[in-house]
């Protein structure tokens, strides 16, 4: 059954993931299942996505409740839940006012377009460049491609979008010779997920935050992965003592239901007016109930909380098995977002995880990535330790 699946599959549906040989139907917490019934415990969340785990009931009843009354309206009109939406988002962040949108990338397509028009607004043209970090991630539209400084994912797509100047991750001295009278925001992930769980360090932002003040730069921050409480804070930016004056969120922000959005300060956001930005889905009432029944699962739960200390308990046990296993090179990241770096590929333990009934991530190659949902329980994560111990086993005798 699951084999026919996966095979019209490859037959009928674009050929751009490389999937795992698995057609997932149902979900609950943190486990999920195949169409041949076999469990899994899912270290991965649809990558970051379902914080609450899978088939939260407060998400749920949230969603249901709306679409018995009303699906989409457009935002011709004022949407309840969308109101509430933004006025929690505003609630819990340094952000005054929110832009809805659909997904990651349309949330920094929103922010670049918002970062020129108010550089536009104050001094004319001809100030629009963005200096981005070397090894990003920020989505696959082309400007938000453009604005991701990988090679790999420009590959064929050129000619890009013009006004990024890419800089290595975590080296000040590199923004500040990039910086010229054309530039108009510095944005960045305060972790790089994709591109390897790297943390940016404490002193370089908060450089960053004062040279984005004495040069009227905006600092945009793309948080779409690490907001949400994925770090143990709500947003990330809160570990490193400084406010971005723009943050784009998506992934975890509906627990699953598509929905982004690029939050500012006031006095930013108000370089946009009618006409200026849209999006006909955008803060769709479904899609916003998801955001308010999610914000407030996370305070009245105490999510964070327990992401902070499930991370803590987890970064021990490797800490622990990298003691074990000298191809284990580092263990890094915050809270819930972890990478494990290997000397080796982590195709075949990645395989080896599966076999066992884990699901969890490899970027780069080399650095598995373990994003748990946040409710994850110790003993969800000693089950989560000892297949790694026994698969770390099996690749040290080879
Ligand atoms: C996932 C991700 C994106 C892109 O989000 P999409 O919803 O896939 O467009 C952008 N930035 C970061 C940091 C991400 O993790």
């Amino acid at each position: 059954m699951q084999e026919e699946l996966i095979k019209k599959g490859m037959q009928y549906i674009a050929n751009t993931y490389n999937r795992f040989p698995i057609a997932v139907i149902k979900g609950e917490g943190c486990w999920i299942w195949d169409l041949n019934s076999r469990r899994y415990l899912d270290f991965l969340s649809g990558i970051a996505v379902c914080n609450l785990g899978h088939a939260h009931k407060n998400i749920i009843e949230g969603i249901t409740q709306q679409a018995q009354r009303l699906f989409h309206i457009s935002n011709l009109f004022y949407i309840e839940p969308q109101v509430k939406a933004a006025e929690l988002l505003c609630k819990y962040s340094f952000g005054d006012r929110v832009f809805f949108c659909n997904s990651g990338a349309e949330a920094n397509e929103a922010a670049i377009k918002l970062a020129r028009r108010y550089s536009w607004k104050k001094y004319g043209e001809g100030r629009f460049e963005i200096i981005v970090m070397e090894n990003s991630f920020h989505g696959r539209t082309i400007a938000t491609l453009s604005a991701t400084g990988q090679p790999k994912f420009h590959e064929g797509f050129h000619p890009l979008l013009e006004g990024f100047k890419y800089c290595k991750f975590n080296d000040i001295d590199a923004v500040k010779e990039n910086i010229n009278r054309k530039t108009c925001a510095i944005m960045l992930e305060p972790i790089q997920s994709e591109g390897g769980v790297y943390v940016a360090d404490k002193g370089y932002i908060k450089e960053l935050r004062e040279i984005a003040y004495e040069n009227d730069l905006l600092l945009i921050f793309d948080e779409i992965q690490t907001g949400m409480g994925r770090t143990g804070k709500f947003f990330c930016y809160e570990h490193f003592d400084v406010e971005p004056d723009i943050m784009t969120l998506a992934k975890a922000l509906g627990n699953g239901f598509p929905v982004g959005a690029m939050v500012a300060k006031k006095e930013i956001m108000d370089a946009f007016v009618p006409g200026t930005h849209a999006s006909t889905f955008g803060g769709n009432p479904l899609a916003t109930s998801a955001v308010v029944a999610t914000i407030n699962t996370i305070v009245d739960e105490g999510i964070i909380k327990h992401c902070e200390s499930m991370g803590k308990y987890l970064r021990e046990g490797l800490t622990r098995l990298k003691e074990r296993f000298s191809f284990i090179l580092d263990i890094r990241g915050m809270g819930l977002i972890i990478g494990i770096e290997l000397a080796t590929s982590g195709d075949e333990i990645l395989k080896e995880f599966i076999n066992e009934g884990v699901i969890v991530n490899c970027t780069k190659g080399n650095i598995l990535r373990l994003l748990p949902p946040l409710i994850i329980t110790e003993e969800e994560i000693d089950i989560f330790l000892e297949v790694a111990e026994r698969v770390f086993e099996k690749f040290k005798k080879r």
